[in-house]
């Protein structure tokens, strides 16, 4: 008999049971850890910094696309939050590879009041809360959604979907962040036209600069 390897799976058995924790990406138990194996070998990592002209940079540790789209997916409108720590510690190692040293506060982009009392929580503040565990630092609120447009999921065009988020968002408290190089958090990235809009009234409001992440981004074509 193996006595380690018995060990280990006494051990692995205990966490299961203390830590009933599920891969956010398929369901399997994972006892303690944040993802399973396989899916840690397998799931669409995105390893660029995506440029945009409207929002300058944007990183994140996947590609919307496949289990990550599903997990999105289930977190988001099914309210399943049992990926949180995953999705945070992940987009927290992203960030520290593609900006380290460059950012001073963590924002997001907000959801309308309308959206945040029908959804019941800010799906974009609870990913950056998580991610900013991992730094022991709090995510500092930069914006509001003054506007409750429709989502830009439904809509396909490129400038429709710039047309679309123009004006829907004002500073909060702009003396907290003057001079401030900002790291702006989302969930997805898809045309970028959320972020290029959010990243133009916070430099507008007086921040230095702005990078920004995401969850997961839509590869470009
Ligand atoms: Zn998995």
């Amino acid at each position: 008999m193996d006595f380690n390897k018995e060990l280990n799976k006494a051990t692995d058995g205990l966490m299961d049971l203390f830590f009933p924790r599920s891969c956010p990406f398929c369901g399997r138990r994972v006892g303690k850890k944040l993802l399973c194996d396989v899916c840690k070998e397998t799931l669409p990592y995105c390893r660029t910094v995506r440029q945009g002209a409207g929002f300058g940079r944007c990183a994140a540790p996947f590609y919307y696309e496949d289990a990550v789209r599903k997990a999105i997916l289930d977190y988001k409108f099914k309210g399943q939050l049992g990926g949180l720590d995953c999705f945070g510690s992940m987009m927290a190692a992203t960030a520290a590879e593609a900006y380290s040293g460059e950012f001073d506060a963590v924002t997001w982009v907000p959801v309308s009041k309308k959206r945040l009392r029908k959804r019941g929580f800010d799906q974009t503040r609870y990913l950056t809360a998580s991610l900013c565990v991992d730094w022991h630092t709090a995510p500092l609120e930069t914006l509001r959604k003054t506007v409750d447009n429709p989502p830009q999921s439904g809509i396909d065009d490129a400038a429709a979907r710039r047309a679309n988020v123009l004006g829907v968002y004002e500073a909060v408290e702009p003396e907290r962040f003057a001079g401030k190089r900002l790291l702006l958090v989302d969930d997805i990235c898809t045309t970028g036209a959320t972020l290029g809009e959010c990243a133009r009234v916070l430099k507008e409001a007086g921040a230095a600069d702005v990078m920004c992440l995401t969850l997961a981004m839509v590869r470009e074509e």
